[in-house]
Formats: structure tokens, C-alpha cells, sequence
């Protein structure tokens, strides 16, 4: 990494967290079951649709046992608005079940037994592993945080792992979760995916792209 890189993300850090100090993750949840759940749901839907279904769902079902024995036409009807619904609950019962059968019904907090989990990719182990149990095993690389480091020239890569492997290298450990929260936060406000609003963006001195995004 060359030092002026350094120095540039160590300014992005800095303005990320003056702008969004209260930044944290916009799904609703109050266990990392339903953490999980909202995760695979949130997969190509936006954070506000999920959390309209999981108003209902998480009533609903209450532990990991109740999703794995739950009729799966039942649970597809269920998250159907969120997209994917036949994906999305194939992942979550089997999900659940693996959790039941290898984990006495609770979620594994390492990022090693969460990717045996169907469905479950590092994007998905990270949210669960950052938000809920405060360990920074990586980053979080969705949509949002591929973008923009990819526009702030943080990264050439385009594959989620990749990026997430650069941003690791390029981060304090301390910095790993809760500066995907910032940058979601960031990219839902002022960097969107098809106008950003570079006049208005606070790390535009940062960014290599500032006034160039079409
Ligand atoms: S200057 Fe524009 S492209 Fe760069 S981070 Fe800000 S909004 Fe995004």
C-alpha cells in the first residue's frame, strides 16, 4: 500500500465518523437469529422491505427449531415481498436446521461453523459476527461498500472477497465493522449507485471520482 493510499484512508476514516457518528446496522433485530434471518433476507431488497416483513415474521418464529419445522410453502408466502423468496427460505431452513442439529439451537459466533450454514457467505457471517457479537473477523462488503470504495479508488477489485481482503489490509481491526456501517449509511444518502451527490459529499477531497460519476 503506498502511503499517500494510507494517508487518504485514514482522512476517509476520520470524515466518516465526524458525519455519521450514530451509524449502525438498519436492520431490526433483537437476537442473532433474527440478525441472520434479516440478513439472507436482505439480499438484493432494501433494508425498509425487510423490516416490514420481519414486523410480522419475527413474531411468528421465535427460535431456530420453529423455522426448521415450519411448511416451507408457509415461510415463502411469508418473506415473498422481500424477493428470491424460494432461495431466501430454502437458506433459512436449512440455516435453522443446522443450527439445531450442531449448535444446540444457537447461532455460532465464529466465522469458520457460520459459513457451513446454507446460505450463509462472509457477507452474511460478518453482519452476524460484527453487529451482534462485536468481533471484527472482516469486513462487510455489500453493495453500498463496493461502490464506493471502488469510486474512492480504495480498491480495483471487483469481488466482494477481494475488496473485503484489501479493505482488512488497508483498516485498523477496530476500524473493520463499523466502517462498512458508515459507508451504508453514506452510500444510502449522498454516494447512491446512480446520482451521487458529489457537491453535497463530505469526503469529496478524498475522492478520485468526485464530479466524474456520471
Ligand atoms: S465525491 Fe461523489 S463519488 Fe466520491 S464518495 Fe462522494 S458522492 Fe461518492
Amino acid at each position: 500500500m503506498t502511503s499517500s493510499k494510507a494517508r487518504r484512508t485514514k482522512r476517509i476514516v476520520t470524515l466518516l465518523a465526524k458525519n455519521y457518528p450514530e451509524a449502525e446496522c438498519a436492520l431490526v433485530h433483537s437476537n442473532p437469529l433474527e440478525l441472520l434471518v434479516a440478513t439472507i433476507l436482505s439480499a438484493q431488497c432494501t433494508d425498509i422491505r425487510v423490516n416490514i416483513v420481519t414486523k410480522e415474521l419475527f413474531k411468528r418464529y421465535r427460535t431456530a427449531k420453529e423455522y426448521a419445522v415450519a411448511d416451507p410453502l408457509t415461510l415463502q408466502q411469508e418473506i415473498y415481498s422481500t424477493g428470491f423468496f424460494r432461495n431466501k427460505a430454502k437458506s433459512i431452513q436449512g440455516a435453522a436446521r443446522m443450527i439445531v442439529e450442531n449448535h444446540g439451537g444457537e447461532v455460532p459466533r465464529t466465522m469458520e461453523a457460520l459459513l457451513e450454514l446454507p446460505g450463509v457467505a462472509r457477507k452474511t457471517a460478518n453482519v452476524v459476527l460484527g453487529t451482534w457479537f462485536k468481533e471484527a473477523a472482516g469486513v462487510v462488503v455489500d453493495t453500498h461498500v463496493r461502490r464506493i470504495t471502488r469510486r474512492l479508488k480504495l480498491t480495483n477489485e471487483e469481488d466482494p472477497k477481494r475488496i473485503e481482503r484489501e479493505l482488512m489490509e488497508l483498516l485498523p481491526r477496530k476500524e473493520w465493522i463499523i466502517f462498512s456501517h458508515r459507508l451504508i449509511w453514506h452510500g444510502r444518502r449522498v454516494c447512491t449507485a446512480r446520482k451521487p451527490k458529489c457537491e453535497k459529499c463530505l469526503i469529496a477531497r478524498c475522492c478520485p471520482s468526485a464530479g466524474k460519476t456520471a
